[in-house]
């Protein structure tokens, strides 16, 4: 009898990464022989003060910053090598202002050299995912911050990446309009399933999104710590509300 273990897309090794900047004549380490698991399909949020290596350590993920030492394999293959969808999401979306949504959602196909008429199809089922049906012919500057960011995460999905990299995607709006794509952004992980690993300040937010929250010391030599977050899943809590 054979037994089938299915194993999930995007699952992250991370072993014995070491990253160091040259600073003032002197190196400074950000990553000293870093381990990490990120399982398939989980949120992991990253979370430290200001400076402690988070954005290095997505930047590497990423595979556009090379760790001094160590590796990134993505399912069992090297970052740095082909096969591997990474796609990742700044706070501000940088849209191309002279492309209409549609078009900035296809963007990525399209250089990719996929068919227009695909590129097109797939590009409005991301626009339709973050609820963004009826603007696909609206340029950048007539969206609101939360709409250029949604246009932000459905171009970064028609790739159909194995893993997606946050960088404090919400940093940039204001409260209200952070709560709703939190819970957004929660609705598109159900649907996707995708492997998110999300860098920011705020440690509400990794708390109502993330399986697991990464705490990055700012002292260099305290060990890294990786926090459970037992909630119920999946993520809803619409009845909590009380704004
Ligand atoms: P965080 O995202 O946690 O705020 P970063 O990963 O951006 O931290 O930066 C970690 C440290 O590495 C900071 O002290 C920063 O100044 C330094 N650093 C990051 N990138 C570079 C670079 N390209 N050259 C020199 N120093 C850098």
């Amino acid at each position: 009898m054979s037994v089938v273990v299915q194993t999930r897309r995007g699952e992250v090794a991370v072993r014995g990464l070491s990253k160091s900047f040259a600073m003032n004549g002197q190196r400074l380490n950000v990553l000293r022989e870093l381990r990490l698991d990120i399982r398939g399909g989980e949120i992991l949020a990253i979370v430290g003060p200001s400076g402690c290596g988070k954005t290095t350590l997505l930047r590497i993920l990423a595979g556009l910053e090379v760790p001094d030492a160590g590796e990134v394999l993505i399912d069992d293959v090297p970052v740095h090598g082909v096969g591997t969808e990474r796609a990742i999401i700044f706070q501000e979306p940088r849209l191309l202002p002279w492309l209409t949504v549609l078009g900035n959602v296809s963007f990525g196909l399209d250089v990719r050299g996929d068919s227009k008429a695909y590129a097109e199809e797939k590009a409005r089922r991301y626009i339709r995912l973050v609820g963004l049906d009826g603007f696909e012919n609206a340029y950048p500057r007539q969206l609101s911050g939360g709409m250029a960011q949604r246009v932000g995460i459905a171009r970064a999905l028609t790739v159909q990446p194995e893993i997606l990299l946050l960088d404090e995607p919400l940093g940039a709006l204001d409260a209200m309009t952070k709560i709703t794509m939190q819970e957004e952004l929660a609705r598109i992980w159900r649907e996707e399933e995708v492997t998110m690993i999300l860098v920011t300040h705020d440690l509400e937010e990794a708390i109502y999104l993330a399986d697991r929250v990464l705490v990055m010391p700012k002292e260099k030599g305290t060990p890294i710590r990786v926090v459970d977050i037992d909630l119920p899943r999946p993520r809803d809590r619409s009845e909590n509300r009380f704004v």
